[in-house]
Order: C-alpha cells, then structure tokens, then sequence
C-alpha cells in the first residue's frame, strides 16, 4: 500500500514523525514538495533528528527521494547529508530529480526585500486589529518563494544545470545583474550581501562544485519510483507544509508558493494520476502556526505559554516561536475534502494532558449565518467569530502507555476526543501520538 502524508493544519503537526513511523527500509520514502525551509523532527532510539531537505524516511534507511516539485539548496543539502553521514546512524539511499529548481543566494536576497517591501499591513479595522493581508508573510526568507517565481516565468536554474559550469557561468552572468537590478529598484540597499553573492563567476563556481558533490545523487526520480511500486516495494509520500498553504487552496496569500496538498504528488514527481495512494491527514490535537497568518482560534496568556512550551512549539529551521490555538475543525474538513484523506493521525495529544476540560472550534458563525468552512478571503474571515465546543480534559498521559496497554491505556476523556473530531471530520482516527518518539504512537483504526 503506498500512503500519503500531508498536513492539516498550518505545517508542523508531526508529518516527519508519522512518515517515519510509516516508513521501512524495505521501502520508499518520496518527497514531492518542500525546499531549505521545511524542516522535520524525527525521534528514534539512536537520538532526535532534524531533517530539513531530507526526507524523514532516511532515518529508517528506507531508499529517498526529491522529486522535481522540491525546490533545492544544493549548498544546505550538501552540508546536511556531509553531517548525516558523519553521525553514520544509518545508511542514506538518497536520489534527486535533476529537474528540482535550484535556491540561489539573489532568492534569499529577493525574498527579504519583498518582505520589508511589503511592510506593516494595512489595518482595516482599527477596532480588533485585523489586518488586510498586505503585510510580511513571515517568510522563512530562505528564498523558496523567489526561487518558484522564476520557475514559472522560466528563468529558474535546476540541479541537471549545476553539472555544465560553463553554460552555469552564462546563465548567472546574465541573470545576477536582472536580478541586482530589482532587488534594488525594491529596497534599495537591499543588495547589500557578500560580495561573492554578487559576482557570477564566483557564484558559478561555488554553485558548480556543489553539483559535482550531488552529482552521484541525481537520477530519473519518476521512472524510478514507477518502477519500484511495479516491483510492489511500499512508497510514502511525504508532504511538505499543509492544504493550508497550499498555494491554490490555501490561506492566500498567506501559504506557501507551492501546491502543498495531496494534489500536488502527481505533478511534483511525474507520476499518472491514477497511481493508486491512500491519504492519511496529519493534524496536532491543538492548532499552531508561524508567521503572520490568521489563526482564528489563536490563544495568549498563561494557557498559550504552557501548550508552546510543552510542545516545544518553535520552528525546525528558524527556531521561531509558534503562535498556538484550539483545535479547528473548519481547517480539518477542508484538508479532508480537498486531499481525499482516508484516515486521521493526531499528535500531541500529551500536550493537552492535564486540562480540566479542552475546547474545539466545530465552526463560525457571523450576525447573519453558520459556516462550517474556512472561508476564501481574509476580509470574510474577519467577520467570522469561531463557535467552540467544549470537551472534558484528560489527565497527564504516559507517553509510553499505547506501546503497553494500546488505546484502553488512555482516558476515556481523550478517546472521547478522538471519537468528537473523527465524527466532525467524518473519517476516522487511523493513529495517535503521545509523545515526540518515535514508539510514542498507535495505530488506532485501519489503514487499508
Ligand atoms: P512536520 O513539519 O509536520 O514534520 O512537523 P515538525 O517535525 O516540524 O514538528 C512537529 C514537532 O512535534 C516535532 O518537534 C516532533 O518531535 C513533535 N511531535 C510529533 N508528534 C508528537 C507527539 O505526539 N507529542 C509531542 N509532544 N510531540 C510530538
């Protein structure tokens, strides 16, 4: 059976630790999307890894993939596979689409000169602070969003371009000046980066010598992963990011620049449409997000602090702290309907432990009607207030408890919880975690 994992929510629900658990070194572990700013926490036995541009089934020696829809630091990917390798805890099976867009230095340049032009946010009501979705994205500013830009207007370098330094060294030497030229037209001062950053030549050099370290990594990811399920090897597909930020679908414009849900695998691999998947949903007991997004159900004080730090709610790649909120069904449905999910994982349900009761946003409601959906604009958003119901808490967990005792180990109250958002979302919950390790989980419902 080949599952997909995606995210439900706004990114970081535990995608890595779920395709982890998923995943076997018989099998095959495919990102389709992602880039430098996507990082991934796995928990084993051997100790806790964050993967950034490496997919989490490395850590289970399964054999990995890039996809063409991943967009690459080839630099950061070097580094971080010189220093897996160094750890040596397990073998790294590693192949990367040569078609993958490739980050440059003037993307990350160009990333933070739209974001300080992009500034404060218009406040359009004054009164709750609400702002217009003009302002900073809260980008990573690792240049990913950039970097698609000049995919789609075709003027992107990929990794297959890295291999010719000559043809390397025209490319840039054509491209940094355009690329200087706006940046300053944008911010100006906002070309003010090392000077090898802006001297093709250099850049080419640098850029090139990173190529020949990847170069045994390249290979034809589509035809090789059409060729391992023919050979029936089991394949996880690991998303990146979330519906949410999907750049179609989601939170626009605050998402991400790529199609983060289930729909884009077909494209961000090459592999036919009717390439059979299961999607299991990844979502946190509780809602998270970074950045400047809205976040209806957003909590502050004492309650906010004690879920961030129990969770250890700051970012894999930036350290950044999460904003945190209660649980939203509204998010929950959409990703369901939008990703085709089969079944639930939620995690974190340890986090929550220890709350006299839990509250859960089952919809909106404005002065004049219901929805039970999350809304298209941010404006229409603005006049939505999130409806809650509330539940009762449960007691601290051991996060050991399902490894011993299965779900008649947990409170009643949290499996009551289970059963309110599988009956809200209208699928089941098919696994649960507990705590961050990877042991730290159940397998609650079925899967095929
Ligand atoms: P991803 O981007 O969706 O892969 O998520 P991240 O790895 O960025 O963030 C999820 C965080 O939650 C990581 O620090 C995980 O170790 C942690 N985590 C995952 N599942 C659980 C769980 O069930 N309980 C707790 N306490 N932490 C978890």
């Amino acid at each position: 059976m080949n599952i997909v994992i995606v995210g439900c929510q706004n990114g970081d629900e535990g995608k890595g630790k779920f395709t982890d658990y998923f995943a076997s070194k018989e099998g095959a572990v495919v990102r389709y999307q992602g880039g430098p700013h996507t990082g991934h926490t796995v928990e084993t036995q051997e100790g806790r890894f964050r993967f950034v541009q490496v997919p989490s089934g490395v850590a289970r020696g399964a054999a990995c993939f890039l996809g063409n829809g991943c967009v690459i630091d080839p630099i950061a990917l070097a580094l971080e596979l010189r220093q897996l390798e160094k750890q040596a805890a397990f073998p790294i099976r590693l192949v990367v689409s040569p078609r993958a867009h490739v980050v440059l230095p003037y993307h990350r340049a160009m990333d933070a000169a739209l974001e300080a032009w992009r500034g404060d946010a218009i406040a359009t009501s004054p009164a709750t602070g609400f702002r217009d979705g003009s302002g900073q994205l809260g980008s990573t500013r690792r240049g990913v969003g950039p970097c698609r830009e000049d995919k789609i207007a075709r003027i992107g370098l990929r990794m297959i371009d890295l291999l010719d330094e000559d043809l390397l060294k025209a490319r840039l030497a054509r491209l940094v000046p355009l690329k200087r030229r706006i940046i300053e037209s944008i911010l100006p001062g906002g070309s003010q980066f090392p000077d090898e950053d802006w001297d093709p030549a250099r850049l080419a050099m640098r850029y090139a010598e990173a190529g020949r370290e990847l170069s045994p990594y390249l290979g034809d990811v589509a035809a090789q992963v059409a060729a391992l399920h023919s050979r029936g090897v089991p394949i996880v597909f690991e998303g990146a990011q979330s519906v949410a930020l999907d750049v179609e679908h989601g939170t626009y414009p605050y998402c991400s620049s790529g199609n983060s849900s289930a729909g884009g695998l077909y494209a961000g691999i090459g592999l036919p449409p009717a390439f059979p998947v299961r999607v299991l949903g990844v979502m946190k007991a509780y809602a998270t997000t970074v950045g400047g997004g809205p976040l209806p159900t957003e909590l502050s004080g004492d309650l906010a602090n004690r879920i961030r730090e129990r969770g250890r709610e700051y970012g894999t790649v930036t350290g950044r702290a999460r904003r945190v909120g209660w649980l939203d069904l509204c998010y929950i449905r959409r990703a369901v309907r939008l990703d085709g999910t089969a079944g639930l994982c939620m995690s974190s349900l340890d986090v929550l432990g220890g709350l006299d009761s839990v509250q859960v946003c089952t919809h909106y409601e404005s002065d004049t009607a219901k929805s039970f959906e999350y809304p298209v604009s941010m404006a229409a958003l603005e006049r939505l207030r999130p409806v809650y119901s509330t539940l009762p808490g449960w007691p601290e967990i051991d996060p050991e408890a399902p490894a011993r005792g299965g779900l008649r180990a947990l409170p009643a109250a949290l499996r009551e919880y289970l059963d309110f958002v599988a009956k809200e979302a209208g699928v089941p919950v098919v696994a649960i975690g507990t705590g961050p390790a990877r042991h730290h989980t159940l397998v609650t419902g079925p899967l095929a």
